[in-house]
């Protein structure tokens, strides 16, 4: 279980993404530090889950789609979009062309997008910190953020609230596990 430095990391996911998402994952680092040091987790190691939460944002439907083939991943993603492939399918891509084998660290980039009932610190940071990141403004960012502070547990069940919330109103689909994080963290279940 290895992976690289952030200095190594740094230029491949430069290349990888538009300035402004990178600007986005840069952010998120930063946040995951702050979420790191207020749960005492390793902050090198959140550095980096926040900075590769991304990495596989701006690749293609087709690319995906051959990705999910090639691994044999769950055929049931192809119903799905780059929103759900992005987190699920990218830890792929990072594996591969990152030279990141470490599971903790995929893990997190695969749960970033989809939240799930079993989250570990790691996962909870790299959630937390895409989604409060301080580029991030939407309406009750500070009360998110202060929820967050106090409790990693009752920001992952915000940010499940909130986004559900959201694809609800908007009538978007609800990828199943996520229903099933939402039932646990903010419904008990
Ligand atoms: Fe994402
Ligand atoms: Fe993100």
């Amino acid at each position: 279980m290895s992976y690289p430095k952030y200095d190594v990391l740094y230029p491949k996911v430069r290349q990888a993404l538009s300035q402004e998402r990178f600007e986005h994952v840069i952010r998120a680092g930063e946040y995951a530090v702050h979420l790191a040091e207020l749960n005492d987790y390793d902050t090198e190691k959140a550095r980096i889950g926040g900075f590769i939460h991304d990495y596989a944002k701006e690749r293609s439907d087709k690319d995906f789609l051959n990705e999910i083939d090639k691994k044999k991943l769950d055929p049931d993603l192809k119903n799905w979009d780059s929103s759900i492939w992005h987190g699920i399918v990218g830890a792929e891509f990072i594996r591969d062309e990152l030279r990141i084998d470490d599971e903790e660290l995929l893990n997190a980039v695969r749960r970033h997008t989809t939240g799930d009932v079993q989250m570990t610190t790691l996962d909870k940071i790299v959630f937390m910190a895409d989604f409060l990141e301080l580029g991030r403004n939407f309406s009750d960012t500070d009360v998110a953020r202060q929820v967050t502070d106090d409790s990693l547990d009752a920001g992952v069940a915000w940010q499940l609230q909130f986004s559900l919330s959201r694809l609800v109103r908007n009538h978007r689909a609800i990828y199943p596990k996520s229903l099933l994080a939402y039932n646990h963290w903010v419904g008990g279940k």
